[in-house]
């Protein structure tokens, strides 16, 4: 089996004159939390909807588990849009039965299935509401029920936690992560970088339609680093020493400081022990996928 479940190869959208999607590849590997990041209107939409066949490339060809891909895959895949689809004028419970056998189950397993996912995420009493009775949080979950309903090999959410509160959003959170633990490829598309860094083991960055960046989260962070340490020490040293260093920041007893390299970290340590302060803690700084994407969006906007 291919250990990429979705190849993307020089995916090309135009509305009209604008080319929303320009010559963008991409591989997704199997089980894995995939980030599909991008500033406003970079394309990551026209992408997905051209993954899940809602639109047709005008160039490129997409590869889903080791072949072509068609309609059919549509029936392995989930897709929670940011736009909700729901109709606002049926009921949930018969909305949900609906949207799963859409997506090939049978009456029975529909049903069974629908119930054990109300069920579970605590909403089985709203089964009989109209989805326009609901709050915008709710209407969520039962989107995401039916994103998951027809157990999908291959999810794709889009901004999952909008409009959830806490304890909504740490509900969901657990759900993807059993999802992921059973060995469903999740694709996750959001703007929310701290929920890159706890969920995506490797992203793609897409700005006004085209690749900038990809690769393993750990392995960005370590490619854009800038060489900041950060020391602890129990008293710090004084302005007049620090001064000869480039970028420092203090606060409270923790001092960050631009160096070369680990040696140069290290020399600096020995340096304030000579100078009789105690060092508590030191580590090296990486960049978080924030500034990250800033800087690498700024860079490709320009
Ligand atoms: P956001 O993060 O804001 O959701 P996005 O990365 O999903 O943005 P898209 O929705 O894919 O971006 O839009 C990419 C570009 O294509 C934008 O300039 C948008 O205005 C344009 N676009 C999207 N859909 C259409 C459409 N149906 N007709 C014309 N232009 C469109």
């Amino acid at each position: 089996m291919d250990d990429n479940i979705l190849e993307i190869k020089s995916l090309t959208k135009r509305y009209d004159q604008h080319l929303a999607v320009d010559q963008v590849s991409l591989s997704v590997p199997r089980g894995g939390i995939f980030g599909l990041l991008g500033p406003n209107g970079a394309g990551k939409t026209s992408l997905i909807r051209m993954i899940t066949t809602i639109t047709q490339p005008d160039e490129g060809e997409i590869w889903f588990d080791g072949h072509l891909m068609g309609y059919q895959d549509t029936q392995k895949m989930g897709y929670l849009p940011e736009e909700r689809g729901l109709y606002k004028k049926m009921d949930v419970f018969e909305q949900l039965i609906f949207l799963a056998r859409l997506k090939g189950l049978e009456q029975k397993d529909a049903k069974k299935k629908v119930k054990e996912w109300l069920e579970r995420l605590g909403i089985a009493e709203w089964g009989k509401k109209m989805v326009e009775e609901l709050s915008k949080g709710m209407q969520q979950k039962i989107q995401f029920i039916a994103a998951v309903v027809n157990e999908p090999i291959f999810l794709i959410l889009d901004e999952p936690f909008s409009g959830l509160d806490p304890i909504n959003a740490s509900l969901l959170r657990e759900e993807i992560l059993e999802l992921h633990r059973k060995g469903t490829t999740i694709i996750l598309s959001t703007h929310r970088m701290e929920q890159v860094e706890e969920f995506c083991q490797r992203i793609a960055l897409i700005n006004r339609g085209k690749n900038v960046l990809m690769g393993e989260v750990q392995d960005l962070r370590q490619q854009f680093k800038e060489n900041i340490f950060e020391f602890s020490f129990e008293t710090l040293p004084s302005d007049e020493i620090l001064k000869e260093y480039e970028q420092v920041v203090t606060h409270a007893n923790t001092l960050s400081i631009q160096l070369q390299n680990i040696a140069e970290a290290n020399a600096f340590v020995v340096k304030m022990i000579k100078m009789g302060h105690i060092l508590t803690a030191m580590k090296e700084v990486l960049p978080g996928m924030n500034e990250i994407f800033i800087k690498q969006v700024k860079r490709t906007s320009l």
